[in-house]
């Protein structure tokens, strides 16, 4: 009784100490150049300075006329227009006292110019492409020197660092790449693993259903989680309940030189264990007992030189299991400095009782009067996979709590 719960706790791992054995068994991978276009979503390997100062030079930020500030009062004003300046040319000219050059947005200002009027504020109010610009340009309006002006260096100066390495890289990242030439850029390689699931009661999705069996639904969570961290998957299918199955699907892994092997099933007590007996025929493994709710049973170990992660079957369990312990290792092979999950303070809408392991619990988040409220999405059964697909977050209950009360304030981790 009191004894054998005692020793049970006392071996068990916190999930904290599983994660950290595990990642101590993975750095980042090597890096590649690859094409800018190619860059979203992956992880810069260098911190990225300009080679020189955005805008690249003084700039009119509208549609307009460039004028001499000083020419300007809010009386009736008429100034000589005595050029036309389209993006991407080259102003050879300078405004003198009582000159004006019509100007188009992003158009080099021209020498002794320091504002912009904007085209709606004159009398000319022709903007059709082709229109030639007029004699003169009237208005009324004091305009202060700088205004609708982007300046050389506003945005960025020479030598400063703009994107930072570990950063994973967004759409506007490629394009202030782009803005700086920058058109190959150092990145992480993208991690690799090899996924199988096991079990000789798995069907292919699209297979005919037969008595006792159910569809592997694993494998798609997971290679999407896989892919959605970073990751490019090795699906190596389904392994049956025998050792030759197990092994040979294991040597694909091998062949293909993979990060790591993530497998689910076939870990937790009574699951018939040839991932064990292959892995250890060639390497090592051990069996954890974790800590946490759902997927408590977790494997780690070596095959050959490879890591192996076993997550258990269930598909909540294989989930959570995933994101606690899976997608920090893809962060880390990666690079990422920052986790791509959330985490935020939100309130339980309902009293939540829990077993004392750290809990990690289907929620739905809605907003009332600015807090973020959480409420169940269903019973919370390992295999329920409805209830995960109806939730927005994990609501995680620390090691040791048996009860939060309706309104007590929660971590939720995003998904
Ligand atoms: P096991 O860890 O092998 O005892 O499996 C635990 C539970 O997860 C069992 O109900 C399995 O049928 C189920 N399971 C195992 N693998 C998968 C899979 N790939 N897809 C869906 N359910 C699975
Ligand atoms: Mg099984």
């Amino acid at each position: 009784m009191g004894m054998g719960y005692n020793r049970r706790a006392f071996n068990m791992l916190s999930v904290t100490e599983a994660r950290e054995r595990i990642l101590s068994h993975f750095k980042t991978t090597a890096t590649e150049s690859i094409p800018l276009i190619a860059c979203a979503n992956r992880v810069l390997a260098a911190d990225i300075a300009s080679a020189h100062e955005l805008p690249l030079f003084d700039n009119s930020g509208m549609d307009g006329f460039a004028i001499r500030a000083e020419d300007t009062s809010a009386s009736h004003i008429t100034l000589k227009v005595v050029g036309d300046i389209p993006a991407g040319s080259t102003p050879n000219l300078t405004l003198k006292p009582g000159e004006a050059a019509r100007i188009m947005t992003g158009a080099q200002l021209p020498e002794g110019a320091n504002a912009v009027i904007p085209v709606e504020d004159t009398d000319f109010h022709n903007r059709k492409a082709g229109t030639s610009a007029p004699e003169t340009v009237s208005f009324e309006k004091k305009i202060k020197a700088g205004e609708n002006v982007r300046p050389r260096g506003m945005d960025i100066q020479a030598g400063e660092v703009v994107i930072k390495k570990g950063q994973t890289l967004k759409p506007q990242d490629l394009g202030l790449l782009a803005m700086l030439g920058i058109a190959n850029v150092q990145v992480y390689k993208k991690p690799r693993v090899a996924l199988l699931s096991s079990g000789d009661e798995l069907l292919a999705v699209d297979a005919p259903l037969e008595s006792g069996k159910i569809r592997d639904s694993n494998s798609y969570t997971l290679a999407a989680s896989i892919e959605s961290a970073g990751g490019d998957v090795l699906r190596l299918g389904v392994a049956k309940d025998t050792r030759e199955s197990v092994e040979g699907l294991f040597k694909k892994a091998i062949n293909e030189n993979v990060d790591f092997i993530l497998s689910s099933a076939g870990v937790s007590v009574g699951a018939f264990d040839y991932v064990k007996e292959v892995i250890e025929a060639n390497g090592e493994m051990d069996f954890w007992r974790v800590n946490m709710r759902p997927g408590k049973p977790l494997a780690f170990g070596k095959y050959f030189d490879k890591p192996f992660i076993g997550l258990p079957g269930n598909p909540v369990s294989a989930f959570v299991g995933f994101e606690v312990f899976v997608r920090p290792v893809l962060e880390r092979l990666s690079g990422k400095l920052e986790s791509s999950r959330r985490r935020i303070k939100v309130r339980s809408a309902e009293e939540i009782e829990s077993d004392g392991r750290e809990s990690y619990l289907r929620a739905k988040l809605h907003e009332e009067n600015g807090i973020q409220i959480a409420r169940l999405t269903g019973h919370q059964g390992s295999g329920n996979l409805l209830s995960l697909v109806q939730a927005d977050a994990l609501l995680i209950i620390p090691a040791g709590v048996k009860c939060v009360p309706a309104g007590q304030e929660v971590e939720a981790l995003l998904l």
